[in-house]
Parts: C-alpha cells; sequence; structure tokens
C-alpha cells in the first residue's frame, strides 16, 4: 500500500500514517506562522500537534492491545488527518468484549491527562483548560494543553454515537439485553439524533455556539452518514445468505 508509510512497531503491531498527515502537519506549521509571525510559535504548534498524534496512537494501542486479551490481532494502526484506527483482524463476538475494547482507547486518554494533571501540580504551573492554553509569559503551556485536549478526546470519543468509540460502547451494551441487530439499529438511531443535534447546533445561533460552525456541520453529517452504515452493514451481514 504506497498510500501509507510505516511509523514504527510496537508489540507486534505496525504503526503507518496515511501521507496526507505530513500535509496537515506542514499546514499546521505554515498556517501558525502565518496567523503569527512566529517561527517558535509555528514550532510549538507543531510540536503539540505531534505530541497530540501520539496520544491518539496510545489510544489506538488501547483498543488493539484490549483486543489482544480476547484473542483478536490487529493488523496494523494507521493515522489520518481525522484521528487514527486501530484495524482488527475480526470483529469481537461478545457485547462485554466489544464493550471493553471500545471503551480501552478514551480510558488510556483519561489516564494520559491524569498523568498531565499531576505533571502539571508537580512543577508548580498554573492548571488551566482550553484548546490553547496560553501561560504568563504569552508562550503555549504545552502540559495544560495537551491535558486538556486529552480531556476533550475522552469525552468526544464517548459521545453515543458510531464511528466514535461511544456508540460502540451503546451498541454493546444494548447487546447484552436484545439481539445485535436490535441493539445496532437502536444505536445507530441515536447516532442519528445527536447528529441531527449537532447539525442544528452548527447551523443555529446558540449560547453554546453563537455563529456558524462549518467544522461541526461536516462533523455532524460524518455521524450521520457513519450511523446508517454501521447498521447497514450489520443488517446486510445478518441476511441468510442466497
Ligand atoms: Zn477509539
Amino acid at each position: 500500500m504506497k498510500s501509507r508509510f510505516k511509523l514504527g512497531q510496537f508489540a507486534g503491531i505496525g504503526v503507518y500514517a496515511h501521507w496526507s498527515l505530513v500535509v496537515a502537519f506542514a499546514g499546521v506549521f505554515l498556517w501558525m506562522l502565518w496567523q503569527s509571525r512566529s517561527v517558535t510559535m509555528a514550532i510549538d504548534a507543531l510540536v503539540l500537534t505531534i505530541a497530540l498524534f501520539s496520544c491518539v496512537v496510545l489510544h489506538e494501542f488501547g483498543h488493539a492491545l484490549t483486543a489482544r486479551r480476547f484473542g483478536i490481532p490487529t493488523l496494523h494502526i494507521t493515522m489520518y488527518p481525522i484521528g487514527g484506527i486501530a484495524l482488527l483482524a475480526r470483529m469481537p463476538h461478545a457485547p462485554r468484549q466489544e464493550l471493553l475494547i471500545a471503551i480501552a482507547g478514551p480510558a488510556v486518554n483519561l489516564a494520559i491527562a491524569a498523568l498531565l494533571f499531576v505533571l502539571v501540580l508537580l512543577r508548580g504551573h498554573t492548571l488551566a483548560f482550553g484548546l490553547i492554553v496560553i501561560d504568563a509569559a504569552g508562550e503555549v503551556a504545552m502540559l495544560s494543553t495537551l491535558m486538556s485536549l486529552n480531556m476533550l478526546l475522552f469525552a468526544f470519543n464517548l459521545v453515543p454515537a458510531f464511528p466514535m468509540d461511544g456508540g460502540r460502547v451503546l451498541r454493546a451494551a444494548l447487546a447484552t439485553r436484545w439481539s445485535y441487530a436490535n441493539a445496532t439499529r437502536v444505536a445507530s438511531y441515536v447516532g442519528q439524533a445527536i447528529a441531527v443535534l449537532f447539525a442544528v447546533a452548527a447551523v443555529f445561533p446558540n449560547p453554546v455556539m453563537p455563529g456558524f460552525n462549518p467544522v461541526l456541520l461536516f462533523v455532524a453529517l460524518f455521524i450521520f452518514s457513519a450511523a446508517r452504515e454501521e447498521a447497514a452493514f450489520v443488517l446486510r451481514a445478518q441476511q441468510p445468505s442466497v
């Protein structure tokens, strides 16, 4: 596969990056350079982006190593500008296994955030939350920013909508009581409803989001189609082959 290149290997699992990730990293550097006219700020932004993607790689290893405990190998982990995927050799059969595999990823981000929280306190830095935390010297506070971003990754991934991990957690929780097909159907509807809410929040002014938000609208459309796809895929697989 030429569209991706190998970053390394850990625990026998190859980690790859899609070429577009390099373009995205270069874009972050150039955009920051253009915005701040400061090479230091641009380098900070690049370091922060790479650190964030490293946290996403660890998130994927959370899924992969939990899957391994249930005898499911991971074919590879590939990183894209919108996130990473751990491609499992097969889907887990038991809902409990799917639930634990799905929740392991966000749990890693929560653990990283907790670790960074302790580091911020130990170093005597001021504790702050934000997409980019600026310290008293006017520079990016790396640890606080990375801690905040990991908390955001944790929360966003637990939104109960496919393709986020929360969608799988919801489906697995429902499947402990219902059939897999019915659990998927309901989880898909919940995901679509959340996508509609996101779209409404993105388009119509509200207290949380005063202006039009194209990124959230894109995310909403993405979630909506992914929720429908997941249901269609599972329900098709349930059809007896003829
Ligand atoms: Zn995940």
